[in-house]
């Protein structure tokens, strides 16, 4: 991937297009990569992604049982949050993701990929606080979809309440799956 369509490319190490199972019922979807990200190529690999795995194993999940994404594919400057010009033109590559991968649930980590999934699903966007953990069902040409918000799993690194909130959304995830 040598995409130069906005000016991360000129900071980034490598792009982290997204991995994980191409048949999976469940896709993760957080908000860039960071610096460990960016030096791998590969999503959640730092600090949030230790508690991603973690959250996968509570539900006796494992990485390459789901697929995970990002909102951007570069990681931005020092971590800043992404820009509205950079999410316009990087959710493309998502949105074929999405597509391809066609999976049953979509999980998106925090507040950019919430805002962002709610707006494609013309979902009305509350605050994260008051929708996560909650299932929302979406019919679209491709099939029904689930999104399940949760809070992105960097929270729980500096807030232990946050994990455990965490943890207990994440068990919505059986109950979608049996639908
Ligand atoms: N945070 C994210 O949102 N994505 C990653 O890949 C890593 C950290």
């Amino acid at each position: 991937m040598s995409c130069k369509r906005c000016d991360l490319s000129r900071t980034r190490i490598n792009p982290v297009f997204g991995e994980g199972s191409e048949n999976a019922e469940i896709m993760f979807i957080g908000e860039a990569p960071g610096s460990n990200e960016d030096k791998q190529g590969r999503p959640f690999v730092g600090r949030a992604g230790k508690i991603l795995d973690e959250l996968l194993a509570s539900i006796d999940l494992e990485r390459e049982d789901v697929y995970i994404a990002n909102i951007l594919k570069c990681r931005p400057p020092n971590n800043r949050n992404p820009e509205r010009g950079e999410i316009e033109s990087c959710t493309e590559y998502l949105d074929a993701q999405i597509e391809m991968i066609s999976p049953k649930v979509l999980v998106p980590l925090g507040n950019f990929a919430f805002q962002y999934l709610f707006q494609k699903y013309g979902l009305n966007a509350e605050k994260i606080s008051v929708v996560h953990g909650k299932i929302f069902k979406k019919t679209t040409l491709f099939g029904t979809v689930y999104i399940v918000p949760m809070y992105h799993p960097a929270v729980a690194t500096y807030n232990p309440n946050k994990k455990v909130i965490l943890l207990d959304d994440i068990k919505v995830l059986f109950e979608v799956l049996k639908k």
